[in-house]
This record gives structure tokens, C-alpha cells and sequence, in this order.
């Protein structure tokens, strides 16, 4: 089995706090002859551009670009020689399409998702971004078309969430690091989409997990990348806001044209907003397509080893997930 070369690449779109050394929003740092450094900075007038309407409707991607095909195909990758994390697995995500990928802990989500992201090379096999090969792309232009959302994390960091949301920018911006008015106007559309306006000005210290992983989500959106790949996109967040992120994701793929792939533990959340799911057991694809085709009890039940009754929610003909305690923990 050959092993994956993960540890060579930088990180990007890091779980890390972002730095002004860092500053990014996509994927991979480049490399240090294209890093360009804003430097974030506390500037207030960036709420008031994002509490006006207008500016955010009448906006379309300065590069005015939709999304691209992401294909994986027959990926390896092993952290530890000889320990396959994903194998032999093939999976695509289009442009226009919301792609959920489901899976049991440590089935090779969030791996999946790094490689998809450039953040690790695939020991063997291919991952494609427009038919190319990702490995053929200057790193700076993948920043700029593919945005990686990772998992909330807590860290510290001293920056306000204007600067981080600003810091989405820094492929956009010119080698002399000064923002564009264009540059502020996605920024503060990312912080309107993301219900995030409010927070703008305070740290994110300040903010709560699920608060700062909408942070995060706004600034991959301010970046306006082609594809848009989240880990656990909701994992923190309470019913109005895992329905408000999905809506958004929804609107991405469907209404801008994006490919949006969103890693989630979360069977139900994903059937009822994702276009197409790829359900990961072991590395490799256990099944994929529509929710219908894939969220079955007899699919579910092999998967994730345990028991599941399937629904219909009736107002929207998609299929949800109810637990079903095996005997042994039942209640008499
Ligand atoms: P998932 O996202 O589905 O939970 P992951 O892709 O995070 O799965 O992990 C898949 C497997 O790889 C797990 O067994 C996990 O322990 C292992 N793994 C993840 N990251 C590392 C790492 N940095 N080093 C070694 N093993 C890892």
C-alpha cells in the first residue's frame, strides 16, 4: 500500500488561528516567493458596508467564475506505512451541486476532504479539479479556487472577525497587499451571508464555537472560490444554525453554481440539504447518490454497524434517520 504524503504539505485554510504570516483562505500556504501579507487591520467600516443590502444583492464573483469539477479517483493514503486510510477510493463532487460525505468515525472523512483540498498527496491515484490534475496547479491559483473550511477550533487568536473574514482575501489581493474596494465589499457580503455582522468588530476570543465556525464559513466565502470543501461545517451549532449553514451551502451550489462538498456526521442534516451523498465505510465509497438511493436501513445498518429505521419527511420526500437501540440498551 502506498503511503500518503501528508506531512511534506503545508497546511491551509489551517484550523489554526490565522496569522498576518498566514493570512489565506484557501488552501495551502503558498510558497514563500507568491506569499503575499495584508495586514489585517481594526476598521470599522466594514459592518456598515455589509448592513447594506444592496451591496451584497447586486454582487457577482469579481473573477466571475462558477464552480469546477472535483474528481477523486482510486485514492490511497496511509498516515502509517502499511495502515490504508482510504482505499482505492473514487468519488466525484460537481459544479451546481451541494455533495455530502457521510461515514462512521474515522472512515477517512476528513482525510478525503485534505486530499481533495491539495493538503496532502494521495499515495497513489488522482485527485482532478476541472479535469486537471490538482497536483499540475500553481498553488496560488488553487488558492483562489478552492476554499477549505476545517473543523472549528478554539485556539486564540488576535484578530477581529472583520480582519479574519478581510484575511479570505489574500489570493485576491495584489503583491503589495493593499485591499481593493471590491475586496471589502466581498468580505463584508460574506459576513451578510453568514449572519455575522454583528460580531464584526470583536474578537474572536469573544465569540462562541458555533459563532466562530460561521466566521470561518464567511471567510472561504469572501475568498469566492470555485469549490467550497467544509469539515463538520455544523458541528457546533444549535438547530437554527445547522439549518441556516445547509441553507446557505444549498444556495451556493444551486443558485451561484459552486461545487460545495460538506463532510457530516449527521445523516438526517445531509439528506435533507445535500444533492448527492458519498457514504465512506473503511476508506473506501460504501455507497453513493441521491439521498434516497443511499440513506437506506439495510446501507446504514452494514455501515455503521447499528440498527436504523428509515423515514420519509413528507413535505419534502426526503428520507431521515431515527436511532434504534439494539435490545441490549432498551428500556423495559
Ligand atoms: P473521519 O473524518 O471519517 O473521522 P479521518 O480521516 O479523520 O476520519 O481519520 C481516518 C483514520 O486516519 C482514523 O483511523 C484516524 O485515526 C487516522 N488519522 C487521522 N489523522 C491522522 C494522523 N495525522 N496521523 C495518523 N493517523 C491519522
Amino acid at each position: 500500500m502506498p503511503e500518503g504524503r501528508g506531512d511534506d504539505i503545508p497546511r491551509g485554510g489551517s484550523p489554526d488561528p490565522p496569522r498576518p504570516d498566514a493570512a489565506r483562505g484557501g488552501c495551502g500556504d503558498p510558497p514563500r516567493d507568491e506569499q503575499q501579507q495584508p495586514q489585517p487591520r481594526r476598521d470599522s467600516s466594514l459592518a456598515p458596508l455589509a448592513q447594506n443590502d444592496s451591496v451584497g444583492r447586486a454582487q457577482k464573483d469579481s473573477v466571475g467564475r462558477t464552480g469546477a469539477t472535483v474528481e477523486a479517483d482510486g485514492l490511497h493514503f496511509a498516515y502509517v506505512r502499511g495502515e490504508a486510510v482510504l482505499a482505492g477510493l473514487s468519488m466525484r463532487a460537481d459544479a451546481g451541486r451541494l455533495t455530502c460525505v457521510l461515514g462512521p468515525n474515522g472512515s477517512g472523512k476528513t482525510t478525503l476532504l485534505r486530499l481533495l483540498a491539495g493538503l496532502a498527496r494521495p499515495g497513489a491515484g488522482e485527485v482532478r479539479l476541472a479535469g486537471r490534475p490538482l497536483a499540475s496547479y500553481r498553488r496560488a491559483d488553487l488558492a483562489r479556487r478552492v476554499a477549505y473550511v476545517p473543523q472549528e477550533t478554539l485556539a486564540a487568536a488576535p484578530f477581529t472577525v472583520a480582519e479574519t473574514v478581510l484575511m479570505g482575501r489574500s489570493p485576491h489581493i495584489g503583491a503589495l497587499g493593499f485591499e481593493s474596494q471590491r475586496d471589502w465589499q466581498a468580505a463584508a457580503e460574506a459576513l451578510r451571508q453568514t449572519d455575522t455582522v454583528r460580531f464584526a468588530e470583536r474578537g474572536l476570543d469573544d465569540l462562541s464555537g458555533g459563532e466562530r465556525q460561521r466566521v470561518l464559513l464567511a471567510r472561504a466565502l469572501a475568498q469566492e472560490p470555485d469549490v467550497v470543501l467544509l469539515d463538520e461545517p455544523t458541528a457546533f451549532l444549535d438547530i437554527k444554525h445547522q439549518h441556516a449553514i445547509y441553507g446557505l451551502l444549498r444556495r451556493l451550489a444551486a443558485g451561484q453554481g459552486k461545487t460545495v462538498v460538506a463532510v457530516s456526521h449527521d445523516v438526517s442534516l445531509a439528506s435533507a440539504y445535500g444533492d448527492h451523498l458519498v457514504l465512506l465505510s473503511r476508506g473506501r465509497v460504501a455507497a453513493a447518490g441521491t439521498p434516497g438511493e443511499v440513506v437506506r436501513p439495510a446501507i446504514l445498518r452494514e455501515v455503521y454497524e447499528t440498527p436504523v429505521r428509515v423515514r420519509t419527511d413528507e413535505a419534502t420526500g426526503r428520507p431521515y434517520v431515527l436511532p434504534r437501540p439494539p435490545e441490549s440498551s432498551r428500556f423495559s
